[in-house]
């Protein structure tokens, strides 16, 4: 039986018949563009996080160029970030004519590393991004500390981590300003493009309105200068409405079929997430370590038996070859290493048990013969 890597199909089929009433709504409705139905999804979407604001945007990249600018940073200006999470961060930096500096991850959990961090923080530092990789909360105690001592704004990207909590409180609101993507396969997700900040600061969240629209504080008065067009739509907001509901449930999901991988796979020559606390880890991903030499054939092998794999992330982002001349000197050892053992699982919420199984005894196979 084949397990593709994702199936989006069976995702919307399990919500089909809310979900075709949510968009009917929507086109009878007559209103695409932000509105009162992008208006109620952001409503609903601070209520769930416990933040006071949300601002929904086109993408999660707009997300972090947008929370990045309206704080302030531009040309000259440095942003601390892990070069292990998609390069997401670095585009956006980039974009705002800022430079990416990279701090080595944990070796344990493959988030940002408090110490390596201390030590990348310059005069320059304009801001620190870290990453809720894969769904784990990275440690963001010490590393909202870190920023706060410094004086420099935290930015959390939880593009992977919808639902996510430590001691009970949302990621997204530990430092100024979370990011979300509600790209199709993220724990929430749309049905296309989708993005958002949340915010305990009213005045950060009129920025990124402002931003969002042109730099408009009223219709075609530009007030704020560096904006641009990254609006949700409305079919987009009231799909997120109907998804939202289920959340909850496929994040719980996705932790049964981490702890069945885990029970099926325990014993392997293979490294597995480290255990976190419950609620701290929602499974975007289910990513575990194998040996360099063996990561490639596993994949093909598991390719050959009808099991989809993928690789999060193979080029970290001071090897892209786009960017890789600013970096010679940069070393990152954990970075590298991991970005030639990762292999991602199938993880989500549509998964059948008997799936699991399959892809336990797939990998199992590999390991036995
Ligand atoms: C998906 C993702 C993004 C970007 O979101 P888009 O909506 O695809 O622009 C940013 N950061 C991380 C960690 C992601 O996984």
């Amino acid at each position: 039986m084949p397990v593709p890597f994702n199936d989006l199909q069976r995702h919307y089929t399990s919500m089909e018949s809310e979900l075709n009433a949510a968009v009917q709504r929507v086109l009878i409705g007559g209103w695409y563009v932000l509105g009162p139905e992008v208006a109620a999804f952001e409503q609903a979407w601070a209520e769930w996080c416990g933040a006071q604001q949300c601002v929904s945007l086109a993408n999660g990249t707009d997300a972090l160029v947008l929370s990045l600018r309206a704080l302030g940073v531009g040309p000259g200006d440095e942003v601390v970030t892990v070069a292990n999470a998609g390069g997401y961060t670095s585009c956006a930096t980039r974009l705002l004519g800022a430079t990416p500096r990279y701090a080595d991850v944990d070796a344990a959990t493959l988030t940002l590393d408090p110490q390596q961090l201390a030590a990348q923080i310059t005069p320059r530092t304009k801001a620190i991004v870290v990453v809720h990789l894969y769904g784990r909360v990275a440690a963001i105690e010490q590393i909202a500390a870190l920023a706060a001592e410094h004086n420099v704004p935290l930015v959390e990207d939880c593009a992977q981590a919808h639902g996510a909590r430590w001691n009970g409180q949302h990621v997204g609101t530990f430092g100024a300003i979370g990011c979300f993507s509600f790209y199709p396969t993220k724990n929430l997700g749309a049905l296309g493009d989708g993005g958002a900040v949340i915010t305990n600061s009213a005045e950060l969240a009129e920025r990124v309105r402002q931003l969002r629209t042109y730099g408009w504080s009223h219709k075609y008065a530009i007030t704020l200068s560096g904006g641009s067009n990254s609006r949700l739509d409305a079919l987009q907001a009231a799909i997120l409405q109907v998804k939202l509901a289920h959340l909850q449930r496929q994040n719980e999901r996705r932790q049964m079929i981490a702890e069945r991988y885990a029970a099926g796979l325990g014993d392997l020559p293979l490294q597995l997430p480290a255990p976190a606390p419950a609620g701290a880890h929602v499974h975007h991903l289910y990513v575990v370590r194998v040996a360099v030499e063996r990561r490639d054939a596993l994949q093909a092998v598991l390719r050959e038996q009808g099991v989809g794999t993928d690789v999060h992330y193979p080029i970290p982002d001071h090897r892209q070859p786009a960017w890789a001349a600013d970096y010679r000197d940069v070393q990152l050892p954990v970075t590298e290493a991991a970005a030639q053992q990762v292999l991602s699982l199938p993880c989500y919420p549509e998964l059948h048990d008997a799936e699991i199984d399959s892809v336990i005894a797939a990998v199992r196979r590999c390991y036995t013969i």
